[in-house]
């Protein structure tokens, strides 16, 4: 009976829990990653730019909007990796 998408979400969110994160923009996701258009929390829409803060997985499997990643991050015992040392620039 999962008609909310609600429910849904939350069961796509509870791996994320004690996950770690690499900052990045809308501009490098949208160059690096197309794959991720959203947030996984609220769903906001990564945009081309530069000035929208994001976190990603070292995997690039999953992205949060900054808001989301300041709101959850206790309770989902995040941690936020050092600088900008991810693996789509390399090679
Ligand atoms: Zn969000």
């Amino acid at each position: 009976m999962a008609k909310q998408d609600d429910w849904r979400l939350l069961n796509e969110v509870q791996h994320l829990k004690k996950a770690e994160w690499n900052p990045t923009d809308g501009e490098e996701l949208a160059k690096h990653a197309p794959h991720l258009h959203r947030c996984a929390f609220c769903l906001e829409q990564v945009q081309d730019s530069p000035y929208q803060r994001w976190l990603v997985l070292p995997d690039l499997s999953c992205c949060v909007c900054e808001a989301c990643y300041g709101d959850f991050k206790e309770l989902f015992e995040w941690k936020q990796l050092d600088g900008w040392d991810i693996a789509w620039d390399r090679g």
